[in-house]
């Protein structure tokens, strides 16, 4: 039972999200489509051995998550990420030679979204981890300001994804479209 100062919302089905895995309204409080449909750079980097490797994992693909699951998957690609269980706070200090990055998220049809995290092992780029979106620490993410031991090839990919991220931003200060 809702408190008596809060207007209920338009009665909306809900649908199930193919990422999280709920039943969420088909409309958010503004009106708007609580479904957001995804496009190849939302899901994976733009890397020949991220979307080979993404390729490979099985299972039907979703297209449509629902709005905070489409907000994850922002955040998360492209994302620096250490190993599970290292202790301490890597964040803002130089990157190790441990840390991977999130190349992909793969909403799978009634499974979820696969996170699948890449290291550089002998010179490659290879998927070392595919992690249930649901099951990932948050607390693994990290956001060094030096590439310290981070492989080259590893921070490169995400300099790049930082650069195109700058580029589709607006400017700071910019007065909003009309
Ligand atoms: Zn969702």
């Amino acid at each position: 039972m809702p408190p008596n100062n809060i207007l209920e919302g338009p009665k909306v089905a809900p649908w199930t999200c193919p990422s999280c895995r709920e039943a969420v309204p088909r409309l958010l409080p503004n009106g708007q489509r609580n479904r957001v449909r995804l496009a190849s750079p939302d899901m994976l980097l733009p890397v020949p051995a991220i979307e080979a490797a993404a390729n490979r994992v099985p299972g039907p693909r979703a297209t449509e998550v629902c709005f905070p699951c489409s907000e994850a998957y922002r955040e998360l690609l492209g994302t620096l990420i250490r190993p599970p269980g290292e202790d301490g706070d890597a964040r803002g200090g130089p990157g190790l030679n441990d840390t991977g990055i999130v190349g992909a998220l793969l909403p799978i049809a009634g499974r979820g979204t696969r996170v699948l995290i890449f290291h550089v092992v002998d010179s490659l780029l290879q998927d070392t981890e595919i992690e249930d979106l649901r099951r990932l620490n948050p607390d693994r993410l990290t956001y060094p300001g030096t590439r310290g031991a981070i492989a080259p090839q590893l921070w490169a990919i995400y300099e790049q994804h930082l650069a195109e991220l700058h580029a589709a931003a607006p400017p700071e200060g910019t007065p909003p479209p009309d």
